[in-house]
């Protein structure tokens, strides 16, 4: 094969926030011809702002919001953090006497001697909880207390500003595939993929179920980027030919998995990069 450099690649990357890790990452950017993105903070902002809450049972709207705050009260996940921002203002930490984070699913505590459950619909069916609805337009986070459905809080995450050229912008530069992964429901996933023109979408998937679909896709002759933010993101950026991580609001286990740290978390810049690689590639004799 011709042997290739990248002269000044790593450097004009680097000056628009693009933190190559080596040069080769360059060269499979030049080969890639698929692109699998995660959604929660890679695609979407990950901030969650809480919409709506929905009652049932006979709960009372304080009591749903109360279960709900001290059950996330333990969890950095960005859905915990936005129904303490909204309703966990005074939290009594003696109430909370276990806590387990079910990665995927939600969170299991004990407040005040209740077992308190809150997650997503799997979580709720996989605990044989009974419950008969069906989710709107963002995320339902389910609460039940000793076994009995006491309703949701809805929470919405918005699709960030950089996310709306990306396929357009990629299939230009000659990727023939855009796809999404995300632990999210199918309806959410289903109406992102929609409103970005992704190619294809895998919701409902648990953290290790990433790494499983990447490598259903990677193959000999193309390289496959995977770009994502989260810590349960590390293997697929690990596994994929080229990771980029979330520099800014991203976890550090992705920075350090990755190949490629974008600094202003922006997707496009994934289309820039192979701008780069491209124009910096040099035959060289
Ligand atoms: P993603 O792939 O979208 O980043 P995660 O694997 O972090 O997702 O979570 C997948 C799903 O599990 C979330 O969409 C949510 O429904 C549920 N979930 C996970 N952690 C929590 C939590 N602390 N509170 C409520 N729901 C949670
Ligand atoms: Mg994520």
């Amino acid at each position: 094969s011709i042997p290739l450099a990248y002269f000044g690649g790593i450097g004009a990357a680097s000056k628009r926030g693009i933190l190559v890790k080596g040069g080769n990452y360059l060269e499979a950017l030049v080969n890639a011809d698929r692109v699998i993105f995660d959604k929660t903070g890679t695609l979407t902002e990950g901030r969650f702002t809480v919409t709506k809450i929905r009652t049932e049972n006979g709960s009372t709207e304080e009591e749903l919001v109360y279960y709900g705050a001290y059950g996330e009260y333990y969890s950095n996940h960005p859905i915990a953090e936005s129904i303490k921002k909204k309703y966990g203002k005074n939290i009594d930490k003696n109430a909370i006497s276990a806590h387990e984070e079910l990665s995927g699913f939600g969170i299991k505590a004990v407040v005040n001697d209740r077992q308190v459950l809150v997650g997503n619909e799997k979580l709720m069916v996989e605990s044989g909880i009974d419950i008969d609805i069906n989710e709107e337009n963002g995320t339902s986070v389910h609460i039940a207390v000793d076994n009995e459905y006491r309703g949701c809080i809805e929470v919405e995450d918005n699709i960030k500003e950089s996310s709306y050229n990306v396929v357009d912008g990629l299939k230009k530069k000659g990727i023939k595939e855009v796809i999404m992964l995300t632990g999210d429901n199918e309806k959410t996933a289903g109406r992102i993929a929609g409103k970005l023109k992704l190619d294809r979408y895998h919701a409902g998937l648990l953290p290790g179920d990433k790494l499983d679909i990447l490598r259903k896709y990677l193959n000999k002759t193309t390289s496959t980027i995977a770009v994502g933010d989260g810590i349960n993101d590390a293997p697929l950026l690990a596994g994929a030919d080229v990771g980029f991580a979330m520099g800014a609001l991203g976890s550090d286990a992705a920075v350090e998995a990755a190949d490629i740290v974008l600094m202003t978390d922006e997707p496009f810049k994934i289309v820039e990069s192979i701008g780069i690689a491209r124009k910096t590639r040099t035959i060289v004799w």
